[in-house]
């Protein structure tokens, strides 16, 4: 007998694909299979974002070109889940203009799919968004993940900070760890199946355990995660600034398996916009962050996200902004043009920017990033960097991809006689740079191997 089938589209952050893969594995467990088109699905969920204006558009445009196939297939459930509907504004209008939404639930309890399920295929219409998770921490969902050799683990939720421009704090609540022994427990579960390489997930990592009664913080936390016998690599995503210690800096260059690539979001340059954004940093003190990063961990790849065009932003604090930039040197950059967000402090500022204005400024701005991510992919060309193989490229089955502890996506063709796996670590030589790729050879020791 054929299997039903799901389908989940998912937009935003790595939080929300985690969420999604918890989704699969709920729908797995009762005995779907995934689909590779909404055409074929019996249960369509759209995991949505809300961090930017323009994911809300595209989510309702969706909706719109799934109407069709509800209406061929009224037996279809079409569920809405994710950040978007923690907001009263957004699931009313998914309630009254939206009817053929069968499903809505929240981010605090996606693990009440298989009930909230049963209700829909009763007959009922269910919207059930919760403010706070009231039940804890749900441990030991199903979770299906994509890739065999790595893993998103997720160690804490929400966020305290109330950035003023952030829909963050207010969709996802506040924060809340998980318990080292039940993160620790998942990593070596998913260590026995082969995980070699690991990403922590929060929106601010760096101050995990501050609501914990153990006697534990983030470093702590990663030193433990070292000691997993078969993870190799250990990365972590987000950092906030105001929160990174010296005893993390200290962690990063001292365990071995944690990667030597930091994504430490600026945002803006210019102290005077920091302020307003809430975001409690200087530009000298996210600058004095990086000189101890670079002394302690010389070849320390760095990354950030910056927004163009917060309310105010003048000529002058841009052009800090770009000069922070390129006293960084970094090696890529997320860039954003800022999107008012109902419901933040921000979205009543005075004094927004023109679009034509912040349109501009992210083409200056980009034009530095890519430069300086070019510069810092040229540097490596001819050493030999030690990458772990993901798999075949998106663009060609010939053509196979891994990445370096640094976090750069580095091509490469297997000698004919040569297989690998997923996960196996492999030594390439670089023989070219471009802004956002690089392409390896395999050395002679592997090639022999
Ligand atoms: S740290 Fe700031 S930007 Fe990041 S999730 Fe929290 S409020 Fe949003």
């Amino acid at each position: 007998m054929h299997r039903k089938l799901y389908y989940i589209q998912t937009f935003g952050c790595q939080m929300n694909d985690h969420d999604s893969q918890v989704l699969a594995g709920m729908l797995e467990e009762l005995g779907y299979a995934q689909a590779n088109a909404p055409e074929e699905a019996s249960i369509i969920l759209l995991n949505t974002c809300c961090v930017r204006g323009n994911a809300e558009n595209r989510l309702y445009g969706h909706l719109g070109n799934l109407k069709p196939l509800k209406e061929a297939n009224p037996g279809l459930i079409l569920g809405v889940c994710g950040c978007m509907v923690q907001q009263a504004s957004e699931r009313e209008k998914l309630e009254n203009e939206y009817p053929y939404v069968d499903l809505v639930i929240g981010t605090h309890n996606i693990h009440r799919l298989p009930v909230l399920l049963s209700m829909v295929m009763q007959g009922q219409r269910v919207f059930e968004v919760w403010d706070e998770n009231k039940e804890g921490i749900p441990e030991d969902l199903p979770i299906l993940r994509p890739e065999s050799h790595h893993a998103l683990v997720t160690i804490m939720y929400g966020c305290n900070n109330f950035c003023s421009y952030c829909i963050v704090p207010h969709v996802r609540g506040r924060e809340r760890s998980r318990k080292p022994e039940d993160i620790l427990r998942e990593i070596r579960n998913l260590a026995d199946a082969g995980v070699s390489e690991i990403t922590l997930l929060g929106q601010n990592v760096n101050s995990y355990g501050k609501d914990l009664e153990a006697d534990i913080d983030f470093s702590r936390l990663l030193a433990m995660v070292n000691e997993v016998p078969g993870i190799k690599r250990i990365r972590f995503t987000t950092s906030h600034p105001k929160d990174l210690s010296p005893s993390l800096i200290q962690a990063m260059k001292n365990l071995e398996k944690v990667c030597e690539h930091l994504h430490l979001p600026v945002q803006s340059g210019s102290t005077r916009i920091l302020q307003k954004m809430n975001r409690k940093y200087t530009r000298e003190d996210y600058l004095n962050l990086v000189r101890s990063l670079r002394e302690a961990i010389p070849d320390i790849a760095l990354t950030t996200d910056i927004i163009v065009g917060f309310p105010g932003e003048t000529e002058e604090d841009f052009l800090d902004t770009v000069s922070l930039v390129r006293e960084v040197g970094y090696d890529g950059a997320f860039t954003f043009i800022y999107s008012p967000r109902i419901g933040t402090a921000a979205a009543s500022y005075p004094d927004h920017v023109p679009e034509e204005e912040k349109k501009d400024r992210l083409y200056r701005l980009n034009e530095v990033v890519n430069a300086f991510a070019y510069e810092a992919n040229k540097q490596l060309l001819g050493s030999i960097q030690e990458i772990l193989v993901e798999g075949p490229s998106e663009k060609s089955a010939a053509i196979y991809q891994g990445r370096t502890g640094s976090n750069k996506l580095v091509h490469f063709e297997l000698p004919a006689t040569m297989t690998v796996k997923p996960g196996q670590e492999l030594s390439l030589r670089i023989v070219e740079a471009k802004t956002w790729t690089l392409t390896g050879e395999v050395v002679e020791k592997d090639f022999k191997s």
